[in-house]
């Protein structure tokens, strides 16, 4: 991938065992390559997992040609094909033809544009990233704020909508727990199973293989789930920060959300999978909040510290948090959300803000 990069941002690259015409896209006007980088001691092998950046051709529904006149790689919108010309095979003619995906002709009609494609292996198969680029200038924000703060699965993700400083709507929102709950204990049980039958010699019987094979498929199923789960909300979120117009603040301190799920003693792979895409969530809504032009930032949000006083709060009964200084009292989810308020509009400032920890 770094290679990648290098080459397209117009570094030399030299890389062996691609046909010539791949390689002049790769070097555009540079003539002896000889000297420049060879990478790798086994081309081969090195090749395998490198992905190649080749320039694109594109027309458009209008008729319209955007890209450079030797692309190997043409897209279609009036056809709406992908046509890969010489890349799977080095023959001058040859031509694969691909689908375009529906995804590609979305972003162009939101106005991005596919200038390079990469292709490698993905899976042990051969893999065409299209890349979509997008420049867009990011709104004014009307005054509304949407505050997003990651917590872990279990509570799910919170978010707030914020007008002139006051909350107007919040919510957690997150997986079916439930389902991954079971999904987890079957898991578990089967893998106990499979032990005890390597014990006793039975390891690489039938029956321990179907039984393994079960266990994986639920640890991949629970893992489907919350990073499908992830992209929804991500989705979710910035759609509805493009209807208010809002300042997209996100508080993605996890470290807090584990530290909770530890003190409630749940068995560390259970925490784990709690925690699992989180990473992936934050990263999608901060892409898609590029791509849309959402203005957004970090900010720290505390959920354990009064955001009237600056005491610690301690946690009673329903989660709810309550400060033994002030007599401030909320639910522990809504408590990002009031910090986000103080840190934007200023309100309640008449104590230091405390040190992130
Ligand atoms: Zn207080």
């Amino acid at each position: 991938m770094a290679l990648t990069n290098l080459a397209y941002r117009g570094f030399e690259v030299w890389a062996p065992d691609i046909p010539k015409t791949v390689q002049h896209q790769l070097y555009g006007s540079f003539k002896n390559f000889k000297g420049s980088l060879v990478f790798g001691t086994k081309p081969k092998g090195w090749f395998a997992s490198t992905w190649v950046p080749l320039k694109t051709l594109r027309i458009y529904g209008d008729g319209t040609r955007r890209g450079a006149t030797d692309a190997l790689v043409f897209l279609d919108f009036r056809s709406s094909v992908i046509r890969l010309r010489q890349v799977c095979k080095n023959e001058p003619r040859y031509v694969v033809e691909l689908p375009m995906p529906k995804w590609v002709v979305e972003r162009v009609r939101e106005g991005g544009d596919v200038k390079f494609a990469m292709i490698g292996l993905k899976d042990d198969e051969p893999y065409l990233a299209l890349v979509a680029e997008r420049e867009v200038e990011p709104y004014m924000p009307s005054g509304y704020i949407l505050v997003v703060d990651v917590n872990s699965w279990k509570y799910g993700i919170a978010w707030g909508l914020v007008r002139s400083g006051r909350l107007v709507t919040w919510r957690a929102e997150g997986p079916n727990t439930f389902l991954i709950n079971t999904l987890y204990h079957q898991a578990v049980d089967r893998e106990r199973v499979v032990g005890k039958l390597k014990r006793v010699g039975y390891g690489d019987s039938m029956k321990a293989s179907r039984i393994r094979k079960q266990a994986k498929s639920r640890w991949s199923r629970i893992y489907r789930i919350t990073r499908d789960k992830a992209y929804f909300l991500a989705n979710k979120l910035v759609r509805k920060a493009l209807k208010y117009k809002a300042l997209l603040v996100i508080d993605n301190m996890t470290e807090e959300s584990r530290k909770e799920l530890l003190e409630e003693k749940l068995p560390p792979g259970v925490i784990k999978l709690l925690m699992s895409n989180l990473k992936r969530f934050v990263h999608q809504l901060e892409t898609l909040a590029q791509w849309y032009g959402v203005p957004y930032r970090f900010e720290r949000l505390y959920s354990t510290i009064c955001p009237k006083c600056g005491h610690e709060l301690t946690q009673v009964e329903g989660r709810v948090m309550v400060c033994g200084n002030c007599g401030f009292r909320a639910p522990r989810d809504m408590v990002p959300m009031h910090w986000a308020i103080i840190k934007l509009f200023g309100k309640n400032t008449c104590f230091k803000q405390p040190k992130s920890p």
